[in-house]
């Protein structure tokens, strides 16, 4: 079976190649069968599909939701979904202009703790979809930071001055537009959310009891415990398994597309409904 890779960033998001020099570089790294999962938006997915088609390869549509579950953000990857549909559409603009408010209240929160933050809005406004990505590419810039690790571990991460809480919908409303666009829902990256053990069944069984389809259980640069500690939360869920990199830069060699962990053979992967797609496209 050639390599799957079900979560991959854009410029479209927060990746640094556009969509169309994504999919060659997928493809060049023996990708067959891939997701484009944007946080947020599906503007990518035209180019990326037209790409897809010159290359041979099968794109899966998706994005990459932003939620909340007990005030905590989460990320729930949406694959095969119709991105023109009605409650999709909503679910974005919703995130759109939460972004946008929320790259103000970055830019205050960094200015009042003593970083450039209205230097650095002023390139991070200028994406129709500010990320953290974008604040910390934008301090590096302006040679605050050294790299943008360093961005997130000084100003962006988890409880620095630019970690600023957006008002995301919740997980229901998340899987829900997701379902509605004729899409699956996929729990990303589970164990890099700071929760306990329990919270995490939890979060997973209440994903499930959502409408929720699979976990990303092999995801890039994870350890193999990890793989075997998000394979035992799936099972005990009955969820099925998702792969993908989250590559957002080919200069990041742990990110690399479709260098992942192989399944337990215990784990239904969630790309068998699109596996059919793609023998029909390359036999045809
Ligand atoms: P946001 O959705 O605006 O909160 O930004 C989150 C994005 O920041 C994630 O999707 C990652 O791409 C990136 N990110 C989060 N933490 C780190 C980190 N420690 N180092 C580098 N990038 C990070
Ligand atoms: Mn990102
Ligand atoms: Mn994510
Ligand atoms: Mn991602």
């Amino acid at each position: 079976m050639s390599a799957v890779d079900l979560h991959l960033h854009s410029n479209r998001s927060d990746g640094v190649l556009a969509p169309a020099d994504l999919v060659a570089f997928v493809a060049s790294c023996g990708v067959r069968l891939f997701a484009l999962t944007d946080h947020d938006t599906v503007d990518g997915l035209e180019e990326a599909a037209h790409a897809a088609r010159a290359h041979g390869t099968t794109l899966v549509p998706g994005l990459e939701l932003s939620a909340a579950w007990r005030g905590r953000g989460l990320h729930v990857v949406g694959l095969g979904v119709d991105p023109t549909a009605a409650p999709l559409v909503r679910a974005i603009e919703q995130r759109t202009r939460a972004r946008r408010e929320r790259a103000e209240r970055i830019r205050d929160r960094l200015d009042r703790a003593g970083a450039p933050g209205t230097a650095a809005y002023r390139v991070v406004s200028a994406h129709p979809l500010p990320t953290r990505t974008h604040f910390a590419r934008a301090l590096v810039e302006l040679g605050v930071c050294a790299d943008p690790g360093r961005a997130f571990e000084r100003w962006l991460g988890r409880g620095k001055p630019g970690d600023v809480a957006a008002e995301w919908p919740d997980l229901g409303a998340t899987v829900q537009a997701i379902v509605a666009a004729g899409g699956v829902a996929v729990l990303a990256h589970p164990l890099r959310y700071t929760l306990s053990a329990g919270q995490r069944r939890q979060l997973a069984a209440e994903f499930k009891a959502l409408g929720g389809t699979a976990l990303e259980v092999a995801v890039g640069g994870v350890a193999p415990h990890q793989v075997e500690t998000a394979t035992g939360l799936a099972l005990r869920a009955g969820l099925e398994a998702s792969a993908g990199s989250d590559c957002h830069d080919p200069a990041l060699p742990w990110h690399r597309p479709g260098r992942l962990a192989k399944l337990s053979s215990a784990l239904v992967p969630v790309w068998r409904r699109w596996e059919g797609a793609h023998d029909a496209a390359a036999h045809a």
